[in-house]
């Protein structure tokens, strides 16, 4: 089956779908995007991936394309004729194309954004192997800017991290700016110590994660103590257990850090937990 994707008010087939080549986020990674998971045919808090992308436009004052409000039901439309039961939708706004290179930002009563949609199916999204083994990471340095708040499709030190964690044997990297943990490559990053769960506290620093706000709410309702402040690798690769978040992961245990194992070298029971109750209350309210 062809897959169908939505560009600038059109479904198409994917061979079909085309954007400028004078794309702002071609030429200059202008641009924000969100992921939103899918399970059992329903979206997974696409009002939280909604409003963090309104704030991401806005701080970047790019302009509200015209679909924005269609936008839900472009993401059911798009899951239904791609047949997704499990799987992701990924969503692209750009500043547009004003038909030339410029440093300069176009007039946006002259130039659209660009909006781009395509489905992900992944069957068995929910039940990944990685759940039950857990991730080994490794830590480098995040020399990444000073707007991680804002999600921008500005990917390539992410990306050079997930390459740096797979050439060290590794299944991915958190990043250390000034000797504390920010954030995993494309995950929000947690450690266990007792019964607190401890996780960088919101900034510019980190991107304020969609699953990250859902799953801290779980764990205090669950009775767990939530500490947002900083940690180093060194207090990570000493604590209970580890794990990360994110719309495509959900909660994923860490079992190691730079070579070393966290506890017996296996899932922690908490997290494990957490995992549950994110999967269970987030498919409860999908739409
Ligand atoms: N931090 C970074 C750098 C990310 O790329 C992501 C995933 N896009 C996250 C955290 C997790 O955010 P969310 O839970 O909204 O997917």
């Amino acid at each position: 089956m062809t897959r169908t994707v939505f560009v600038n008010g059109d479904y198409l087939p994917e061979d079909e779908a085309k954007v400028s080549i004078f794309d702002r986020a071609f030429l200059m990674a202008d641009g924000v995007y969100e992921v939103t998971s899918v399970l059992g045919g329903k979206l997974i808090d696409f009002a939280g991936h909604s409003k963090r992308l309104e704030r991401s436009l806005n701080e970047l004052d790019i302009k509200k394309p015209a679909v924005f409000d269609d936008l839900l039901e472009i993401h059911r439309e798009l899951v239904r004729v791609n047949e997704i039961d499990d799987g992701l939708v990924y969503l692209q706004i750009t500043r547009g194309a004003p038909g030339d290179r410029d440093f300069v930002f176009p007039d946006p009563e002259t130039t659209e954004p660009t909006v781009v949609l395509f489905t992900q199916n992944k069957p068995g999204l929910a039940d990944s192997p990685a759940a039950k083994t857990g991730m080994k990471i490794i830590s480098i340095e995040d020399v990444r800017w000073g707007r991680r708040d804002i999600k921008t499709v500005q990917l390539l030190y992410p990306s050079m991290g997930k390459m740096m964690a797979k050439k060290a044997g590794a299944d991915d990297a958190w990043m250390v700016q000034d000797g504390h943990v920010t954030e995993g490559t494309s995950n929000n990053a947690y450690i266990i110590k007792g019964n607190t769960i401890i996780t960088r506290a919101l900034s510019n620093d980190i991107l304020h994660g969609i699953t990250r706000a859902a799953v801290l709410r779980f764990a205090k309702e669950a009775q767990m103590q939530v500490e947002e402040r900083n940690f180093t690798i060194d207090e990570a690769k000493n604590a209970d257990e580890a794990f990360i978040t994110s719309a495509s992961a959900f909660v994923m245990p860490v079992i190691e850090i730079d070579g070393v194992s966290l506890g017996d070298g296996t899932p922690g029971a908490r997290t494990a937990r957490l995992r549950e109750i994110y999967l269970d209350e987030s498919r409860k309210v999908a739409i």
